[in-house]
């Protein structure tokens, strides 16, 4: 057997309903921001729950856009968390933002007791990233938000109908990013994202970002981006956005079922569970000791299981972030689970004996020491 980690050409094999309005596309010509954006925009915003949502080229466009808007220029700091993806950091820097990062918790997501303790006199906003599907402590980070009057975008690209106290991701702060990358719960052809929230104003100045700044054919309000959520990616997201429910739940029952497996073995660490909070399993990951990680990670790929790593190199030891000046060892828990961290298949797709499989293989590499 074998288990890979991509299901895209399980997710995408009946496409003929996709390819039916692409045809009918190709007879208007809308190619950038047709009615099938529109369209995709008020699904998405009625699913999150929010009163606007605004289509994209990318989820780092949808930070980046959603940081502009909220007023980030040069020299701000932008404070996220040091175990994100490398997009959060390469969209604070786009927009001129300084990056200053907070160290994670056992659950992969920024540790709120070390919030407070970022804010500088430069600090314009927040960018909590719900990191492989969890929730941010939101209350906390609304709190220290609050008290210091800093803006919240949140970096919900891998949290899809995650939710936190019953409220879903995306809609504490001023603008929620999602990404709708092939590589994310909500998937399209290509690259694309989309923006959230309920701020009529910033609703109004990212439609203006995203297009060039044009007011209308002639008119330039302000200096923006070519940045559209393309009308082809639209008619996908539109097709699969009824399926995003279900999707959610097969990953949480896929994630229960792991959970129960793994449980009781002393060398596998999964994150606590946090009461009031709901995953949606992006990723799957579970720590195991240092000396363990890559030669388990070597026998699951030695029996054709594509495990993979998030990540093994912590973003602020990179060389290509080395202008952030973190000297090794500034945070010490996402150092610990780069050297510890695991993540198996969790997708929709993935059978029960795909997954027996994975548990099997990794219940062999420790009863074999
Ligand atoms: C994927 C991702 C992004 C960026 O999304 P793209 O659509 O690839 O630009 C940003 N942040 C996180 C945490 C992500 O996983």
């Amino acid at each position: 057997m074998s288990v890979r980690y991509s299901y895209l050409q399980e997710q995408f094999r009946e496409p003929d309903e996709i390819f039916n309005e692409i045809r009918k596309l190709l007879k208007t010509g809308d190619f950038t921001l047709g009615p099938q954006v529109a369209q995709f925009e008020k699904k998405f915003a009625e699913l999150i729950g929010s009163k606007y949502a605004i289509g994209v080229g990318s989820g780092t466009d949808a930070i980046k856009l959603s940081l502009r808007a909220a007023g980030v220029k040069g020299g701000d700091e932008v404070i996220t968390t040091a175990n994100t993806f490398i997009a959060t950091v390469g969209a604070i820097n786009e927009v001129g933002g300084r990056t200053r990062f907070v160290d994670c918790t056992e659950n992969y997501v920024m540790d709120v007791a070390k919030l407070e303790a970022a804010v500088t006199p430069r600090t314009k906003a927040i960018v909590p990233v719900h990191f492989t599907g969890e929730p941010v402590d939101m209350d906390q980070v609304m709190y220290v938000a609050k008290k210091y009057k800093l803006e919240v975008i949140e970096d919900a690209c891998q949290s899809i109908l995650c939710r936190y106290k019953g409220r879903t991701c995306g809609t504490f702060g001023i603008a929620g990013a999602f990404s709708l990358h092939p590589l994310k719960n909500l998937n399209v052809w290509a690259d694309g994202g989309i923006i959230v929230t309920d701020d009529t104003e910033l609703d109004r100045t990212l439609r203006l970002l995203r297009n060039h700044g044009l007011k209308n054919r002639d008119e330039i309000e302000l200096l923006g981006y070519n940045s559209r959520l393309d009308s082809i990616q639209a008619i996908v997201g539109n097709w699969l956005i009824p399926q995003t429910r279900s999707i959610t739940k097969r990953r949480q029952e896929n994630a229960a079922y792991y959970d129960r497996a793994f449980m009781d073995m002393a060398d596998i660490t999964l994150p606590p569970k946090r009461a009031n909070c709901e995953r949606v399993y992006h990723i799957y990951m579970f720590q195991v000791g240092p000396q363990h990680r890559n030669r388990l990670y070597q026998h699951l790929l030695r029996n054709g299981i594509e495990a993979k790593i998030h990540y093994p190199i912590p973003l602020y030891q990179q060389e290509g972030l080395r202008k952030l000046r973190y000297p090794p060892g500034s945070f010490p828990v996402t150092d610990a689970q780069a050297k510890r961290v695991i993540s198996l298949p969790v997708d929709q797709h993935l059978s029960r004996a795909q997954q027996d499989f994975c548990i099997l293989k990794v219940k062999e590499y420790f009863e074999a020491l």
